[in-house]
C-alpha cells in the first residue's frame, strides 16, 4: 500500500493504516475490522449509534470527532439535481476548505455507478470541458475521493437499503493520473472487500493521456480499467481539443497504450467525444483504425454535451462513424447522453453554478 504523510482524516487511511494507529494506542489489532466496517461498509458518520468493544468505544470517543485527532471528511452538499428519468443524480459537494466538486450517481438496470472527482478544477484545459475552462485549483486527498463514494452509498441506501454501488468511474472533475498517488491509494481503500468492496475490474480510471502515469500503471500492473480520452486521430485534430497533447503527443500516447496492453494484457477503452463536423468524418474513422491497429481496444463514442459553443454530433454521422469502426473489428458503443438534463457532463453543474454564486 502507498504510504502517506500523517493526516487527521480517517478516510485517508487504508485498513493497515488504521490498524497501525489503533495498535499504537494500545487497541488489539483484531478490533480494526469492526471499526473499518462501520467506517467504510456501513458509511456511518455518527459512531455513537453502534456498539463496539469497550476499549475501541473509548478510543473513538477520545479521538474521533470535531476538534479531535481524527475526523471523517465532511462533505457539505450544496446542491443536488435529478435527471427527468430519475436515474441520475448529480451532487455539488463543498470540501472543508470551501472548494466545490461534483459527484454523480447513476443507476441503470439495477446497477449503480458513482462518478467521482479527483481534483478541484483541472489543469488539462480540454476545450469542450467546463472543468477544463475553470483551471486547476488543487489535488484531492485520498480521503476526499473515498468520501464521495461514501456519500453516494448513503444516498443509495436511503433510496433502498438493499442497493449497493457496483461500479466506479473516475470521470468527474480533474485528471486522475495527474493525482496518481492519491488516486491509487483511494482505489485501494474503495476496492477493499472488508469495506466498500467495489471490485478493481469495476473501476475505470479515465485519462486524457498522461503518458508517464499510463506507463506507471502498466509497470505496477494496477488491476483497474483504463479509459483513454482520444478525440482526435492525428496530432492536429487532437491538439485542437486536448491541449495536454502538446505535452504528450498522440504518437507517445499510443506507444504508451501499446506498452500498457502488452504488460497488463488489459483491454483499453478509448473515449471519443463526437463533435459534429470536426472529428466524425469517414477519413477520421479510417485514420483511427490505423492508429489503433493491434491494440485490444474498445471505443466509446460520446455525443458532446452542449457547452462552450460545441454541439452534439448529428446521430446519422455518428452512426456512420461507428459502423466503419465496427466493420474494422473494433467493439464500438455509443454512450447514451444520460443525465444530460442534469448537466452531468464533466464540470457542467459547477460551471453553471459559478455565475449565480
Ligand atoms: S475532460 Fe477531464 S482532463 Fe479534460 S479538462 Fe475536463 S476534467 Fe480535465
Amino acid at each position: 500500500m502507498t504510504s502517506l504523510a500523517t493526516t487527521s482524516s480517517l478516510y485517508d487511511l487504508d485498513f493497515d493504516g488504521l490498524q497501525t494507529r489503533l495498535v499504537a494506542d494500545g487497541i488489539l489489532a483484531h478490533h480494526t475490522k469492526a471499526f473499518w466496517r462501520a467506517l467504510q461498509r456501513d458509511a456511518l458518520t455518527d459512531f455513537s449509534t453502534k456498539p463496539f468493544s469497550p476499549p475501541l468505544e473509548k478510543w473513538i470517543q477520545k479521538n474521533v470527532g470535531s476538534g479531535k485527532i481524527y475526523q471523517i471528511d465532511p462533505l457539505h452538499q450544496v446542491d443536488e439535481i435529478h435527471s427527468t428519468d430519475g436515474l441520475t443524480r448529480k451532487f455539488l459537494l463543498r470540501l472543508q476548505d470551501g472548494q466545490v466538486i461534483e459527484t454523480v450517481l447513476m443507476g441503470y438496470d439495477h446497477r449503480h455507478t458513482v462518478c467521482v472527482s479527483t481534483q478541484a478544477g483541472c489543469a488539462m484545459g480540454c476545450v469542450f470541458c467546463a472543468t477544463g475552462q475553470m483551471g486547476f485549483v488543487r489535488h484531492l486527498r485520498p480521503g476526499e475521493i473515498v468520501a464521495q463514494v461514501l456519500h453516494a452509498q448513503r444516498v443509495l441506501r436511503q433510496m433502498d437499503p438493499r442497493r449497493r454501488l457496483r461500479n466506479l468511474v473516475l470521470m468527474g472533475m480533474g485528471e486522475p493520473l495527474h493525482n496518481y498517488e492519491a488516486v491509487i491509494h483511494a482505489l485501494g481503500i474503495i476496492s477493499d472487500v472488508r469495506g466498500i468492496g467495489i471490485g478493481p475490474s469495476k473501476i475505470a480510471i479515465s485519462t486524457v493521456g498522461v503518458v508517464p502515469s499510463i506507463l506507471r500503471l502498466a509497470a505496477e500492473n494496477q488491476p483497474y480499467r483504463l479509459a483513454v480520452s482520444l478525440h482526435g486521430s492525428n496530432e492536429e485534430e487532437r491538439s485542437a481539443l486536448v491541449p495536454a497533447s502538446k505535452k504528450w503527443s498522440l504518437a507517445e500516447l499510443i506507444s504508451a497504450c501499446r506498452k500498457y496492453g502488452e504488460l497488463t494484457q488489459n483491454r483499453i477503452f478509448f473515449e471519443w467525444t463526437l463533435i459534429d463536423g470536426q472529428n466524425d468524418s469517414h477519413e477520421t474513422a479510417l485514420r483511427l483504425i490505423k492508429l489503433l491497429e493491434g491494440i485490444d481496444a474498445h471505443i466509446n463514442l460520446i455525443p458532446l454535451n452542449p457547452t462552450g459553443g460545441y454541439h452534439g454530433a448529428a446521430s446519422e454521422r455518428g452512426h456512420a462513424f461507428q459502423r466503419i469502426l465496427r466493420e474494422a473489428g473494433f467493439p464500438c458503443t455509443f454512450r447514451q447522453r444520460r443525465g444530460i438534463d442534469v448537466a452531468a457532463g464533466c464540470g457542467m453543474l459547477k460551471a453553471e453554478k459559478r455565475p449565480r454564486a
